[in-house]
């Protein structure tokens, strides 16, 4: 199989859909590779590694798009990337279909096979290509929150770990799901005081096996995020309803309990946030401040590490990538239900229930 890589075109993305190494891969599954000029150049994979790696370097993404019968990506495609898309051929990347009614209707038309990394499940139940972006979020979001809680970012002037003879800062994590677990594994490991609360007590006892008396794990009440975000140097917005708006946990009254200069990281902003104050951000400009409480609510988190991310990215997406190249997107699907449950359009028509609810399409 021709599988093409085109550089993203979103505005300050620089992830690139598959690492030299991603790459190499697919090329000793006897596929060819083609990679546009640069495009992966931003985060330190040159076109010399692609090269070396066994990968045609193109100068157009249009050439790519032309010839290749799979296209791999990082972010949904754009309206003059859907222009060029075929009939029959293969997209696997990002889409995020359901709040996107001009995207679908632009890959219908264009007749092309699309699978989205998001819709994508395994055995356990969670989804294995968000995961990895999660995760990414969720260590980011203690390192992020430590630089705002510096005073000239507006912070209280706090350390983290604290030092000998000084407490450490009060670190409260709403959600212990992906995100929320490895905000805490950063938490723990600078020192800091922390408080998870899970409205899952399955996942709060494993939080408690995991770190082994290390942090607290409470259960998540109104009553609890009330008293431990009063407390709080540093709160993380972590949780997650399947589906659903994130609830909303703290109110602009809570905002009011709390200590000035404290700092508030709303990871879960992408599903509209978690605090009643929170507002998305970007990487430009990633904070505000609402009763004396800085928010960080940037909304693509991994994108600011888009060299480790677009190496986390392609580690989870590349088994899916090799097996859809091997068999032909057909027999992969077929082959396997998870996969399947990543196809969301395919000749002409939305072929993912979620999507269709959500934009009224016949599925
Ligand atoms: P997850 O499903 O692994 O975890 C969510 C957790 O929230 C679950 O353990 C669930 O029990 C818990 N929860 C639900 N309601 C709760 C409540 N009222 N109180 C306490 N806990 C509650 O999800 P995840 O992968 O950790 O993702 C969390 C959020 O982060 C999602 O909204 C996701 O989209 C977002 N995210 C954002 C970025 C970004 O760049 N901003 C990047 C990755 C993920």
């Amino acid at each position: 199989m021709l599988i093409g890589v085109p550089k993203e075109i979103k505005n300050h993305e620089y992830r690139i859909g598959l690492t030299p190494a991603g790459v190499k891969e697919l090329i000793a599954n006897g596929h060819e590779v083609m990679v546009e000029f640069n495009g992966g150049d931003a985060i330190g994979f040159g076109n010399d590694q692609y090269v070396a790696a066994g990968a045609e370097i193109v100068e157009s993404a249009s050439e790519i798009f032309a010839r290749a019968d799979m296209i791999i990506k990082v972010k949904e495609p754009q309206p003059v990337e859907c222009e060029m898309l075929r009939p029959g051929q293969l997209l696997f990347t990002y889409l995020h279909l359901a709040p996107d009614p001009k995207q679908t209707e632009l890959l219908i038309k264009s007749g092309c096979t699309a699978i989205a990394y998001e819709t994508v499940t395994d055995n356990a139940g969670t989804l294995p290509l968000l995961a990895p972006m999660s995760e990414v979020a969720g260590r980011m979001s203690i390192q992020a929150g430590a630089h705002h809680l510096e005073k000239a970012q507006g912070g209280c002037g706090v350390l983290l770990g604290g030092v000998p003879g000084v407490a450490p800062a009060k670190v409260l994590i709403i959600g212990g799901g992906v995100v929320g677990t490895q905000a805490a594994r950063m938490a723990v490991g600078m020192g800091a005081d922390v408080t998870i609360l899970d409205r899952s007590l399955t996942r709060l006892k494993q939080l408690d096996s995991e770190f082994d008396g290390r942090l607290r794990t409470i259960y998540s009440t109104a009553d609890a995020i009330e008293a431990y975000s009063s407390e709080a140097d540093l709160v993380i917005g972590a949780v997650l309803i399947p589906g659903a708006a994130a609830p909303k946990l703290i109110t602009k009254e809570h905002l009011k309990a709390m200590k000035k200069g404290a700092v508030v990281v709303d990871v879960a902003i992408d599903q509209g946030g978690c605090f009643e104050t929170s507002r998305a951000t970007t990487h430009q400009e990633p904070t505000y401040v609402v009763e004396d409480v800085v928010h960080y609510c940037v909304a693509n988190m991994p994108g600011g590490v888009a060299r480790t991310s677009t190496m986390a990215l392609t580690n989870a997406t590349l088994p899916f990538a090799v097996a859809l190249a091997n068999k032909g997107a057909a027999k992969a699907i077929a082959d396997d239900k998870h996969l399947a449950n990543g196809l969301n359009i395919h000749a002409g028509k939305v072929t993912c229930e979620a999507v269709s609810v959500a934009l009224g399409y016949d599925y």
